[in-house]
Formats: structure tokens, sequence, C-alpha cells
């Protein structure tokens, strides 16, 4: 058991080679994230051959992360950069202009969603450049005239963020719609979605999953500020989600993330969904070959929030050295673990007969002192429900099909083991000890808690918990 907490590496040009995704694999990462704001599908179909490619010659399951990239708000062209500076005036138009001072020293921009701009009030704030430039509304006829209130450089295709302003549009564009069906095509595992609002965007975006077949795992990004206020109803909604501060960081004052962060992480352990904590975590390593301190203590403070999994950006995607990255982030959680407040994580609600079983069998596990916690799951779901007890046992997972497992590949602690066909319980038991002990995943003289639904392959039915000891190995290695 070498770490619990999980790692997500995005993959871009500093690491789209099978030799960089392998070495990742085996430095620790055990998600890739696609990033759909950049790159063809004719990329990002390449990227997932060699993935596929990677976790085979390592022998080593790994789970796709496509993230879908979102109303991603954008100044248009500019004739050349702007050197804005406080009390400038920046005009926001409606028509398609290439961004220019006019003659009265206004500068005049436009931006790619347009419906944005009849939303606009008098007084609101408008951030540009990753909030480094902000500006206020000060009038909102024809166009959104604004003044500048934080100096800054402005130059083409820049990010806006509207951090008073509900938007309220369709979060998924064309393109995002078009990526998904990809995505559903090419079989990922999760499916990230930017800039959710509220659930009704969760829900959307699942009808246009199942829509196309699909079932993929559908993670809701935080990272407006109604999503923080909604987030109740979106974690309900979703299968996971990725708190990504850069954008949030924008949204919401930056010095309110660190609470908001161990607010959500909180509320999706209870409610056993996967929480990934993205964003800037070892940034200075995308140029630099040793991180600072302040990262570190980021990437363990999220570890001992509870965090299911940590994500590298650019870090991994166009830094110098993405295996150093995954090698320092790995070390880092590993040296996090060892004060882990396994305790911590208990007193949840029970709301089914599962939570009672999977609370029991974490205690039973504990207390025996056992090997490792079995289960045996259809969906996963039980597997996710005795992590969210962060057991200091291994949870070792066995499902009946591949890609169930990925699924669990983002999960803190479950190590997706292997896959059994389906049958009745007592033949399973048999599959189960027999391909443990071939492949050295159990030990002769471990002592197991397995828990198991019953009758099998009826997602949500964890019925039952079984101790296993030498001798009922012997007798399910001999039937
Ligand atoms: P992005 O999302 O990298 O797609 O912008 C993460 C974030 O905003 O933190
Ligand atoms: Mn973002």
């Amino acid at each position: 058991m070498k770490k619990r907490t999980k790692i997500l590496a995005t993959v871009g040009p500093a690491s789209d080679t099978i030799e960089q995704l392998e070495r990742m694999i085996l430095a620790g990462v055990n998600v890739f994230r696609m990033n759909f704001s950049h790159g063809s599908h004719e990329y990002h179909s390449a990227v997932l051959t060699l993935i596929r490619q990677a976790m085979k010659n390592t022998g080593l399951i790994v789970g796709v992360l496509q993230d879908i990239s979102g109303p991603k708000i954008r100044v248009g062209k500019l004739e050349k950069h702007f050197f804005l500076k406080n009390g400038d005036i920046l005009e926001f138009v409606y028509d398609d202009v290439i961004g220019k001072k006019s003659s009265e020293g206004h500068y005049v921009v436009s931006i790619n969603q347009k419906e944005i701009l009849d939303k606009m009030k008098v007084g609101e704030q408008i951030y540009l450049c990753d909030g480094n430039i902000r500006a206020e509304v000060t009038q909102v006829d024809g166009a959104v005239t604004t003044v500048i209130k934080n100096s800054g450089k402005l130059s083409s295709n820049k990010g806006i963020n509207f951090p008073n302003t509900h938007i309220g549009i369709d979060i998924l564009t064309q393109k995002d719609r078009k990526d998904m069906l990809w995505g559903v095509e090419n079989g990922v595992d999760f499916m990230a979605i930017s800039f959710v609002q509220s659930a009704s965007d969760m829900q959307n975006a699942r009808a246009i999953v199942e829509s196309h077949g699909g079932t993929q795992q559908l993670f809701a990004k935080i990272e407006k500020f109604d999503a923080v206020e909604n987030i109740d109803e979106i974690i309900e909604a979703c299968d996971g989600i990725m708190v990504a501060r850069g954008d949030l960081g924008i949204e919401v004052p930056y010095y309110e993330v660190p609470a908001i962060q161990k607010k959500i992480i909180k509320k999706a352990n209870e409610a056993s969904k996967p929480v990934i904590t993205a964003t800037q975590m070892l940034l200075s390593m995308t140029e630099s070959e040793t991180a600072t301190r302040a990262e570190i203590s980021d990437i363990a403070n999220a570890v001992l929030d509870g965090t299911d999994a940590v994500m590298l950006s650019e870090e991994s995607a166009i830094g110098h050295d993405p295996v150093l990255a995954v090698e320092t982030m790995f070390n880092t959680i590993r040296a996090s673990e060892k004060m882990y407040a396994y305790d911590k994580f208990s007193n949840f609600s029970m709301n089914d007969e599962m939570d009672v079983i999977d609370e029991s069998a974490v205690l039973l596990a504990d207390n025996l002192n056992a090997t490792a916690l079995l289960a045996l799951t259809t969906s996963g779901q039980s597997a996710k429900k005795l992590a969210r007890y962060r057991p200091k046992k291994a949870i070792l997972a066995i499902m009946h099909d591949e890609r169930v497992a990925r699924s669990l590949s983002i999960v803190w602690g479950v190590v997706p083991a292997f896959v059994v066909e389906e049958s009745t319980l007592e033949s399973m038991m048999g599959q189960v000890i027999k391909r443990g002990l071939q492949n050295s995943v159990l030990e002769r003289e471990g002592c197991y808690v397995l828990t198991a639904g019953d009758p099998v392959g009826v997602a949500g039915t964890t019925n039952s918990i079984r101790i296993l000891r030498q001798h009922e190995m012997q007798h399910f290695e001999s039937i």
C-alpha cells in the first residue's frame, strides 16, 4: 500500500509520449486528464491510444478524465496588446471588431459570448487575464462601458470572469457537445463539466451523455460563485467534484478559496462522492526543479482535508519535467499520510443498509487487525462507501466490469484489484480467493473482511459481511 490519495495528471506536449506516460504511471499517476480546451480530436485520439498502451505495458489500471472546456468567455482579437491603467475606459461592444484604441482614447473590444453583455449591471466587476485586471461597469447602453480599477496588460483572446453576474446561460457549447460525443465513443471514464452553476447543468450534461448511450462518471467543476452557493444540489446531481481553484479564485476573493475547499471536501466525503483538488498545486515546478514550501504545504493540507485526489495541470502538460512533478506529489502524499487523521472520518449519517454494512465492515477490519477489506462490488458504490470512512486498511475492490475498475481509480484508498465473472456468491468467492492468491493480491495467512451483495450483480444490494481467514480461504480454494 504505497499511498492512499490519488494523483491526476494532465497530458500535454510535455507528456504525450509512451515513455513519459509509462514513467508517470509508475511514479504514481492514477488518472490522466485530457484537457479539451486545447487540441483536436485527432490529437486526443492519439493520446488516448498511448494511455491505453501504457496501461497494458505497466499492467496498472489508470482512468481517463475528459475535461470539457465549457463557456470560457474571452475577449476577441486585439490589434496589439493594451497596457490598461487605472482610470482608463474599456468598452465591450456587441459587434465583432478587432480590439483597438478609439479616437476618444477608449479601448474597445468584442467578446465571444455576447449574450452576457445583456446581463451586466452598473457597479458590477469584470476580471480579465486570470483576474489580474479589474474593471467596473459604469454604463450599459448599446455597449458595456467599464473603468479600469486594477491595471495590467491585456492581449488577444484572454479569459474574462464576471463574478457578480448570474450568467444563467446553457454552459454546454456546440463544441462541448461534440467533445462529449467523442468521449462517449472513445469510452473515457470521467467527464469534468466546467463552470457549472447549478444541478440542472449537471442534469443536462448527463442527458447528453445518456443520449449517446454513455455511462461516464460526471464531475462538476466548482469554479463559479453560484456553484458554491448551490453546492448541495450539485453534489447530489454529480458523481464527483473538482475544486477548480484557478477560476474559483477569481469568481470569489481568492483568500476565501481554502475555506471553500475544506467545506466542499467535507460535503463530498459525507456523500461518498470522490473530490479532486486542482490547480497550481506545484505551479513553480512548471519551470523549476523544486517546489516552493507553500506548494508542498498545499498538497499536504488537501490530503489532510480528505481530498480523494490531487491534480497537476500545466506542471505535467507543458512543464519541464512531468515525471519529477508526479514524484514530488507522490512523496508529499506519502509524508502527509503518516499523520492522517483516520478517526476524523466517522459520524456520517446513515441513509441505507449499505452505509451500515460498510461502516461495520471498517470497524471489524480495524478491530480484527485485518490485512485488508475486500469489496465485491457491481457498480463500485460500496467501495466508495467504504472509502468514506478512510479505513487504515487497504480497500481491495473486485468487480465484474473493467469500466467499474477504472472508475474506482480516482477514489481515495481503493485499489481496483481484478475482475471476476458474475455468478452465485459462493462460486464468486472461489474465483476471488483463487485469483487473489494466484496474483499475490491476497496472502494465505491474511485475514480479510469482505462485503458483498447477494444476489450477485445487482447494484446497491450490499447485504453481507464475511470474515475470511486461512481455513475459509482453503475451503474456497478447493471448490
Ligand atoms: P481549467 O480548470 O484548468 O480548465 O481552467 C481548473 C481551474 O479553473 O482551476
Ligand atoms: Mn477553470
